[in-house]
C-alpha cells in the first residue's frame, strides 16, 4: 500500500498541474511538488483550511466558498476559476480548480481529489480580445457620429440643388442618384451606430407612457407611399388590443416595427402586408403580454435560413439580395432591441408563400384611475385604409396637344386619379425613370419620339432595372386596322381611340391597375 501510494505521489509530481487532496471538510492533507512550490509546503497543522483562505484572492473567495458548499451538499464536481497567490512573490495568477469527492460505501465523502491548472495566459488573451472588441466598437460609434455630420450637409445641399431651376434632364438624373446614394449611406451609418451601441451594451431604453395604436397608425401612414408604389395591400388589426396605453420606449418600438414592415414590403411584389397587434393580461395586473405580428405574401425564407437571418451581415440569399439590396443588419438590430426589452422575435416562413415575424413584449401599463385617452384617429384598420385611399394613384398623360391633355386630365380627376403631363416621348421616359406612376396614357402620334418608340424604350428600361411593368394605354386618333396590334407589339397593355369614351377609359384603367395589384 505504501509503495503504491509513493508511486502515485511520484506520478502527481511529474504532471505540470498542481494536485492536492483534502479531508471531507476541505482542509488540505496532501500537495504535490507543483502545489508546494506555488502555495507553500504543507505545515504540520491539523487543519490546512486556512491555507485556502490565504491563497485565494479575496475577491474570488466568496464564490469559491459558495461553490464548495454546493459540492459538499450534492457531491457534484467542484469547479471554479480563481486567482491564487504565490506564497513567496505574492503574485496572483488565474487557476482553474477542479475537485471530485471520493466516497465510501455508504456514500459519505471521505476525501477530495483536486487539481489547479494555470489559465493565466488564456485569461489574458480573452481579456485582450474583449478590450480590442470594446475599442473597435467605440471606434465604430465615433466614426458613425463623425460621418453623420458631413452627410447631413451632402443630403441637405443635394435637396436644395434638386429644387433649383433650370436643370437639364441629365443633371436631374445625377442629382436623383446623388440623393438616393446619400440616403442609403445615411441609413447604413445609422445601422452601424445601432450595432455599435448594441455591442457596447449602451442602448438606453426610455420608460415613458405611449399609445401603441398611435404608433401603428404613424407607421401605416409612413409606409403607405411605398405600399402604393408597389401596388400592395396593407391592412392592420388592433381589435384584440385590450389597452392602448403602455410604458416603455416608443422610439425603439417604432424602430422595431418599422424595420419589420420595411422588410415585409421590400420582399413582397404581389399581395400585401398585414399587421396585427393583440394583448393579454398576465398574473401581474400592471403587465400585459403584447404580440405584434407582421405577415407578408412575399418571397419567403427557406427553413434553413430562418435562424441565420438574425445574425449581423447575413442575408438569406445573395442572388435575391442583389435585386433587393440591403446590408443584413436590420434584423440583427431588431432582434437585439426586442431582447434588450426582454421580449422575443421569431420568424415563420414558407418559400414563395410569405413570412410572418412575431414580436412579443411584456409591457407595463400605467396604473392610473384616469380613463384611457381614446386613440386619436379611430381603429388601426380604418387608419391604414385612410392613408391608403388618401394616396391618389398618379397617371402620366403623354400628349403633345394641349386640349387633349385637358380632356384626359378632367376625366382622370373625376375617376379619382391624380395626373402628371409629359409633352413627348423623351420627357415621358425621363419622368418615368424618376417618378413612380400607376399607369401611363400614351399618345401614339407625337412629334419627336412617338408613343410606340417611347413604349419600347420604357419596356427596355424596366427590364434593365428589374422594374415591374408599368401599365401603358395607347391613345390613337384613328382606329386604323392594325393600330391595336402595333400598340400591343410595342409593349402597350391596351389602347383607346380618340375622342375617347370616358367609361371605356375608366374601365381599362381600373382593370389594368387591379391586374397589377393582384
Ligand atoms: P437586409 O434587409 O438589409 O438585407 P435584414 O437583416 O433586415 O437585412 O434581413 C436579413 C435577410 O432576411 C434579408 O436579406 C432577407 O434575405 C431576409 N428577410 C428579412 N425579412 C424578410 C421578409 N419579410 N421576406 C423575405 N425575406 C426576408
Amino acid at each position: 500500500l505504501r509503495d503504491s501510494r509513493q508511486e502515485l505521489q511520484q506520478l502527481t509530481d511529474t504532471i505540470p498541474q498542481q494536485v492536492w487532496t483534502a479531508r471531507p471538510d476541505g482542509s488540505l492533507d496532501y500537495l504535490n511538488q507543483q502545489a508546494r512550490n506555488y502555495i507553500g509546503a504543507m505545515q504540520a497543522v491539523d487543519n490546512e483550511l486556512t491555507r485556502w483562505q490565504t491563497a485565494v484572492h479575496p475577491d474570488d473567495l466568496q464564490h469559491a466558498w459558495e461553490t464548495w458548499r454546493h459540492s459538499m451538499a450534492t457531491g457534484e464536481l467542484y469547479e471554479v476559476q480563481q486567482r491564487l497567490k504565490h506564497h513567496q512573490t505574492g503574485e496572483y495568477r488565474w487557476y482553474l480548480t477542479r475537485a471530485l469527492p471520493l466516497k465510501d460505501e455508504q456514500g459519505n465523502i471521505i476525501k477530495w481529489l483536486g487539481t489547479n491548472t494555470d489559465i493565466e495566459e488564456q485569461k489574458q488573451i480573452t481579456e485582450a480580445a474583449e478590450d480590442a472588441n470594446i475599442a473597435k466598437t467605440e471606434f465604430l460609434a465615433n466614426m458613425s457620429h463623425e460621418i453623420r455630420t458631413p452627410m447631413n450637409a451632402v443630403i441637405g445641399l443635394a435637396n436644395i440643388l434638386a429644387m433649383s431651376d433650370p436643370l437639364t434632364a441629365k443633371q436631374r438624373e445625377y442629382i436623383k442618384t446623388l440623393q438616393m446614394s446619400a440616403d442609403s449611406l445615411l441609413s447604413l451609418i445609422n445601422d452601424l451606430l445601432d450595432i455599435a451601441k448594441i455591442e457596447a451594451r449602451t442602448v438606453e431604453l426610455e420608460h415613458i407612457p405611449f399609445n401603441l395604436s398611435q404608433i401603428m397608425q404613424e407607421i401605416a401612414s409612413m409606409m403607405s407611399v411605398r405600399v402604393r408604389e408597389k401596388n400592395l395591400n396593407f391592412t392592420g388589426d388592433d381589435s384584440k388590443l385590450a389597452v392602448h396605453e403602455f410604458i416603455g420606449d416608443p422610439t425603439r418600438i417604432r424602430q422595431i416595427i418599422l424595420n419589420l414592415c420595411s422588410n415585409a414590403i421590400k420582399f413582397t411584389d404581389q399581395g400585401g402586408v398585414h399587421i396585427s397587434i393583440s394583448s393579454a393580461k398576465t398574473a401581474k395586473p400592471d403587465k400585459h403580454a403584447v404580440t405584434i405580428s407582421i405577415t407578408d405574401t412575399g418571397i419567403g425564407i427557406a427553413q434553413k435560413n430562418l435562424e441565420t437571418i438574425f445574425q449581423k451581415f447575413v442575408q438569406a440569399d445573395s442572388s435575391i439580395n442583389r435585386k433587393y439590396g440591403g446590408t443584413g443588419l436590420g434584423l440583427a438590430i431588431t432582434k437585439t432591441l426586442v431582447e434588450v426589452m426582454g421580449g422575443t422575435l421569431t420568424a415563420d416562413s414558407e418559400i414563395g408563400k410569405g413570412s410572418t415575424f412575431t414580436v412579443t413584449l411584456l409591457l407595463e401599463t400605467p396604473i392610473s384611475t384616469k380613463k384611457e385617452k381614446p386613440t386619436p384617429h379611430g381603429s388601426l384598420s380604418s387608419i391604414v385604409e385612410k392613408s391608403m385611399s388618401s394616396y391618389k394613384q398618379s397617371v402620366l398623360i403623354v400628349e403633345d396637344y394641349a386640349p387633349n391633355v385637358l380632356v384626359a386630365s378632367v376625366f382622370l380627376d373625376e375617376f379619382g386619379y391624380s395626373h402628371d403631363v409629359a409633352k413627348n416621348g423623351i420627357e415621358a421616359i425621363d419622368k418615368i425613370r424618376n417618378i413612380q406612376y400607376a399607369a401611363v396614357l400614351m399618345d401614339v402620334q407625337m412629334h419627336g419620339m412617338n408613343g410606340l418608340e417611347a413604349t419600347r424604350l420604357i419596356r427596355e428600361m424596366e427590364k434593365q432595372q428589374n422594374r415591374i411593368a408599368l401599365p401603358i394605354i395607347g391613345m390613337t386618333a384613328h382606329a386604323l386596322a392594325g393600330d391595336k396590334e402595333r400598340c400591343l407589339s410595342a409593349g402597350m397593355d391596351d389602347y383607346i381611340t380618340k375622342p375617347f369614351d370616358p367609361a371605356d377609359l375608366k374601365d381599362k384603367l381600373s382593370r389594368l391597375l387591379s391586374k397589377k395589384a393582384a
